[in-house]
């Protein structure tokens, strides 16, 4: 029989003649570093709007709560992931999955208006070509 080798780390592989690690490790080792750029710039954002979403939902216990801004950015807050937006007339609410924010400014402070979604948020539509609306919100 032919001698085979961990894809991995080269060791000779003992046992099972379909095996190509030598264990789970060396499996997610070879899978990471052979995994095409695209898919590592994907797995970043996800785990950035999944951090995103963590600091909202730690800062919003109880489903509204203001927060500066600075807090939030000191803990790796990154504005520019969100996973959708919703328009209103008071501004544009940017949402992390389940958790959104409004950005106000309090005596010159810029805060964040954090709530959890709401049930009504479910029939909003957004028409991104709805330019009245997208003025209104900019303000
Ligand atoms: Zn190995």
């Amino acid at each position: 029989m032919p001698v085979k080798y961990c894809l991995s780390c080269k060791k000779e592989l003992k046992g099972r003649s379909d095996k190509k690690f030598c264990d789970a490790q060396c499996r997610s080792m070879y899978h990471n570093t052979n995994r095409p750029f695209h898919e590592l710039s994907i797995q970043k954002i996800n785990s950035d709007l999944r951090r995103n979403r963590s600091l909202l939902a730690h800062f919003c216990p109880s489903g509204k709560s203001t927060v500066e801004k600075k807090v939030l950015a000191k803990l790796g807050y990154k504005f520019e992931l969100f996973t959708h937006i919703f328009p209103f007339n008071t501004g544009t609410y940017y949402f992390c999955y389940e958790y959104g924010y409004l950005p106000i400014l309090e005596n010159h402070i810029e805060k964040m208006l954090i709530v959890h979604k709401q049930k009504y948020m479910d029939n909003l539509s957004f028409y991104p070509w709805d330019f009245k609306i997208i003025k209104h919100s900019s303000r």
